[in-house]
């Protein structure tokens, strides 16, 4: 079979799927702050308190009353600690002792650490002066009405800490996008009891039905499929019915028995792409019917790592009003780099070195899966691009901690 596919570039491919999937909204669903752990926030969070809520002392010391400056204090005999709310009065020359976290009495300037002092009695002498006032003043973090979380924003630890200390107990969140996952191929076996010679287990089914929990979506349908044009019409009718998001791996390319590309015009969808110049990745395909993403994602497992979260992660923001939770980072290459084919752009799996350079992880192509645990990320070559000297900055996309 000759090969008449149209290529698009990665940004068209990009630009064609956000296009697309923009028309797909998910709902969304109010819950408990606590049980959104992972959901995408739907609407810009707004602080319902000030933070700090009250003049607050960073350091166990003394109060003093803005502007009272002096050798000696008298010691108030009340030590207001974290958590009181009742408070002596200050007046010029007294001292009212406050722990690390307490509210410090009305008209406080400052608050002179304990280890700056010497206390005998009831009074005390300062022996060492300091510039910080060591108070948090009342909204100097937060104030009512500022943003905390926007809209878009995958929620994690420091996003319900923060929602919950600023009196949100409740979040609107998009519900999980439903994903379908289809591994075609005569070759592959989820057994390994049935691994005969030709056969090899199938990485591509787990690895995106992993995926897909890590980034919080639901896997409501994982199959594997030989490679049979009517058996993969049928699963593809069967997954656009219960998913948002279908993803394929294997027979996108054209080789006799890559049916993907068929099976999607025979059930029916919108093909979109189906040639992009990249590498990995080339014959990555996309297609659509209303409400439902299908990418037909190449077969090697390296391929459908990096095209899960360049793509597949991609319609997931459209789909949420986010942005895809890819971090690019402009960073120097550790080592030279080298290729000979530049008409494609290139991700190349990498590590992020302690120096803050990336380097290219010892790869055979793209079904080297166990270079991925030695990487993390992937820097791009651009077209045109056969050497990158050491040094030279590249765009690298992290995969270490999505912000989103
Ligand atoms: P294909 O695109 O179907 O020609 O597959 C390309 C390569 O990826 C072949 O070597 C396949 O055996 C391999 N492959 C396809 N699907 C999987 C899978 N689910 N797990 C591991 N390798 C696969
Ligand atoms: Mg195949």
């Amino acid at each position: 079979m000759s090969d008449t596919r149209q290529t698009v570039s990665r940004d068209e491919a990009l630009t064609i799927v956000d296009r697309a999937v923009s028309e797909m909204s998910i709902a969304h669903e109010k819950l408990p702050v606590r049980d959104a752990v992972g959901r995408i926030l739907a609407e810009d969070q707004l602080s319902r308190l000030q933070l700090p809520p009250f003049n607050k002392s960073a350091m166990d010391g003394y109060a003093i009353l803005e502007g009272d400056k002096r050798d000696k204090y008298e010691a108030h005999p009340q030590t207001i600690l974290a958590g009181d709310s009742r408070q002596p009065e200050l007046r010029p020359g007294l001292a009212v002792k406050v722990m690390t976290g307490a509210p410090v009495p009305d008209g406080a300037g400052r608050v002179i650490p304990v280890e700056h002092v010497t206390a005998a009695d009831d009074t005390i002498e300062v022996m060492r002066t300091s510039k910080t006032t060591h108070i948090c003043r009342q909204g100097e973090d937060i104030q009512v009405g500022d943003v905390v979380v926007r809209a878009g924003t995958r929620l994690g630890a420091v996003e319900i800490a923060n929602l919950i200390g600023c009196g949100i107990t409740e979040v609107d969140v998009y519900r999980p996008i439903r994903l379908a996952v289809l591994s075609t191929g005569n070759e592959i076996v989820d057994d390994p009891g049935k691994l005969v010679h030709g056969k090899i287990m199938n990485t591509n089914g787990p690895m995106l039905a992993m995926l897909a929990r890590r980034y919080s979506m639901d896997v409501v349908l994982e199959e594997s499929i030989p490679d049979n044009l009517d058996y993969t019409v049928a699963t593809i009718r069967k997954a656009v019915e219960c998913a948002d998001i279908v993803a394929l791996s294997g027979g996108v390319s054209v080789g006799d028995y890559d049916f993907v590309g068929t099976a999607l015009n025979d059930a029916g969808l919108e093909v979109h792409f189906n040639k992009v110049s990249i590498k990995p990745g080339r014959p990555l395909t996309f297609a659509t019917k209303p409400g439902v993403a299908v990418f037909g994602l190449p077969g090697n497992p390296v391929s459908v790592h990096i095209m899960f979260h360049v793509f597949v992660l991609r319609a997931v923001a459209g789909m949420c009003g986010g942005e895809s939770c890819l971090r690019e980072i402009e960073l120097p290459l550790g080592d030279d780099f080298r290729r000979r084919k530049t008409e494609r752009m290139e991700y190349v799996p990498a590590r992020l070195n302690d120096d803050g350079t990336v380097s290219a992880v010892d790869y055979h192509g793209s079904a080297h899966l166990t270079a991925l645990t030695e990487s993390d990320g992937f820097f791009v070559v651009p077209i045109g691009t056969s050497e990158l000297a050491a040094g030279e900055r590249v765009t690298f996309l992290s995969l270490l901690k999505g912000r989103r």
